[in-house]
């Protein structure tokens, strides 16, 4: 069929809130992806992160259609034979003590503000509403109106307010900041480990561990929104892990299904959960047995098919490569794991163009800002497929 039709009718029936690269794909398996076409492509995006496992895994298909025939949906009215098991095995191995599971990135976050501001209410003794949350500069946490009022992208603010107040704004990778920040009414400290959206920015090292013991002395939460950095994408099952810590609050979403459904979840290391009492929180969806199934098969084998090792190693070999580019309009090319980025100097088009001739090449890729194009295939790449991809990007993003 041709591309043309389908992108036409998106272009004429839907919202224009996203500008695709125009591929039109039609089936995944691995790091590789066909449009309606029948032509091939490797998939370096993973649907950011959420497809770390790869299209498509015959495994987290099946406990998806196996449990599909049995049971997908109750509601938290009744229980299911499911949750308790995905809580235990994401307990185990996260070393958490509670989980509390909602279906979007986004309404993780909405969750851990809503427990945190009600733990500071009920446990630390912060005054009725006056509740605040330290955030950084250029996060991405999601697309709420709660969540878009503390970004610091103005595209993703703009026309949406007015927003709800209790945030305050801090550069990202600065302890220093984050201590004159806090007050008596500091409820929390959330972070991204690395920020994915703003294009892959690394805070100096040991900045988790310092920023762990700066909310300890102050008796503040700290929160990692690992939904991108989670589940093996950089190296470590949790990225926290890189800084020997343990977040109080730690998000998961995008790969916990493995790119086959929509699951996320709240892990809680401090009592901070047990604030929420019956009927101050919920979903219809959150922790169906569907989503429980193919999640616990998506993180059973991320582990045992090795890959978040493989992440670390091909990571690392990636990035080698990446650094080997002869370009003089690169500034950077940066990483860990499999989360790697290449950023260019401002005014010379934009990383767009690259994404374009990189598809033309048979490799898909998104630009992050205007200059940065992110690397993030599926954690299941091999060392002969990074090669195929390398021939392609080195043709590209060379210039003699
Ligand atoms: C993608 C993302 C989110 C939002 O997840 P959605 O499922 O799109 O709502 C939140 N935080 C981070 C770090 C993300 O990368």
């Amino acid at each position: 069929m041709d591309p043309q039709y389908y992108i036409g009718l998106e272009e004429k029936f839907g919202a224009h809130n996203y500008k695709p690269l125009d591929v039109v794909l039609h089936r995944g398996q691995g790091v590789w992806v066909w449009d309606v076409e029948g032509k091939k492509y490797m998939d370096c995006l993973s649907a950011y992160s959420a497809i770390n496992q790869g299209h498509c895994h015959p495994k987290i298909m099946n406990a998806m259609i196996e449990q599909s025939q049995k049971l997908t949906l109750t509601s938290r009215a009744f229980r299911n034979d499911q949750l308790g098991l995905l809580y235990q095995e994401i307990c185990v191995l996260t070393n958490s003590h509670k989980v509390l599971p909602m279906n979007s990135g986004a309404e993780a976050v909405e969750t851990v503000i809503k427990a945190v501001r009600k733990w500071g209410y009920k446990v630390k003794g912060v005054a009725k509403d006056r509740a605040e949350i330290i955030v950084c500069e250029n996060n991405f946490h999601g697309r709420t109106i709660t969540i878009v009022g503390f970004s610091t992208d103005e595209h993703s603010r703009d026309g949406f307010g007015p927003f709800t107040p209790g945030f305050k704004i801090i550069p990202f990778g600065d302890t220093s900041a984050l201590e004159s920040a806090i007050t008596p009414d500091t409820v929390a400290f959330m972070v991204e480990p690395i920020q994915g959206e703003a294009g892959v920015i690394i805070p100096p090292p040991g900045y988790l561990k310092k920023a762990k013991s700066i909310c300890e002395k102050n008796n503040v939460v700290l929160i990692l929104d690992e939904i991108q950095t989670g589940l093996g994408r950089t190296g470590k099952l949790l990225a926290e892990q890189h800084d020997g810590i343990e977040a109080d609050l730690t998000l998961i979403g995008k790969a916990l299904s493995g790119g086959f459904y929509p699951i996320s979840a709240v892990l809680s290391n401090k009592e901070v959960m047990d604030v929420l009492r019956p009927g101050e929180h919920g979903s219809t969806f959150g922790g169906n047995p569907l989503a429980c199934a193919v999640a616990r098969t998506a993180l059973k084998v991320l582990i045992e098919e090795n890959m978040i090792e493989n992440a670390a190693v091909m990571g690392e070999y990636f990035l080698s490569k990446l650094a080997q580019i002869k370009n003089s309009y690169i500034k950077e090319v940066r990483g860990k794991g499999l989360m790697l980025a290449v950023e260019f100097i401002p005014g010379i088009g934009g990383a767009r163009q690259y994404c374009e001739a990189l598809m033309a090449q048979g490799l898909l890729c998104k630009e992050t800002h205007e200059n940065i194009i992110r690397f993030a295939p599926p954690l299941v790449i091999t060392k002969q497929e990074i090669d195929w991809a390398m021939e392609r990007i080195e043709k590209v993003l060379t210039i003699k």
